[in-house]
């Protein structure tokens, strides 16, 4: 899961809701916003991620979505064009956004805008698991709870970050470096945990 640094809102955002004011999140359906909101964060905030599950995802309808991460239907209405609530999501069916719907506990979620997912979680490299970082209190509370949330355990994704594992076991120092420059590498804070930790 990454951290998003979320930009000023973008000022063709701001002149949509004036000019068009929504009143709800349907009347976006009308629209080619969502596409132009999904490209502009993709690109300045998220750096081509899905946040949630770290894989690269491209802002077609095919790929992906807008999250609102404090959920519309979930307890939040008032939210559903707030800038700051929005991130581009993968499509992935059974893991992050389309397995979190409107489920949400504001005390316990690692609202990836407002804190750093790392201070949090990290890796089991012997089975490719994300893991609470804490053994307790507050911390592992949150960790549980967003990892089961969003699914990030899911049988797919487990897989496809022992692949990457086995791959960087192979890798020596310099071979390392280039594959970081790789712009399509997914699990990016998988891959730089390990960095840290064994090389
Ligand atoms: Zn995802």
């Amino acid at each position: 899961m990454l951290k998003v640094n979320k930009q000023d809102e973008p000022d063709f955002f701001k002149k949509f809701k004036k000019i068009e004011k929504p009143t709800s999140w349907n009347d976006y359906n009308k629209f080619k916003i969502k596409t132009d909101l999904k490209k502009f964060m993709l690109e300045n905030e998220q750096d081509g991620y899905c946040p949630y599950c770290e894989q690269k995802i491209d802002f077609s309808k095919e790929e992906s979505h807008i999250e609102h991460i404090k959920p519309r239907n979930g307890g939040y209405p008032e939210l559903f064009q707030t800038y700051d609530n929005m991130i581009t999501c993968c499509n992935e069916k059974y893991t992050c956004g389309n397995a979190k719907k409107d489920k949400y506990d504001n005390r316990l979620f690692i609202n990836p805008v407002e804190e750093n997912p790392e201070e949090y979680i990290y890796y089991d490299i012997m089975n490719g698991k994300i893991i609470p970082k804490y053994l307790d209190g507050i911390e592992y509370e949150k960790a549980r709870y967003t990892i089961e949330l969003l699914n990030l355990n899911n049988i797919k994704l487990v897989e496809l970050r022992k692949r990457i594992i086995e791959v960087m076991g192979y890798l020596n120092k310099d071979d390392l470096e280039i594959y970081i420059q790789n712009k399509d590498i997914n699990f990016i804070s998988l891959v730089k945990y390990i960095r840290e930790e064994y090389f």
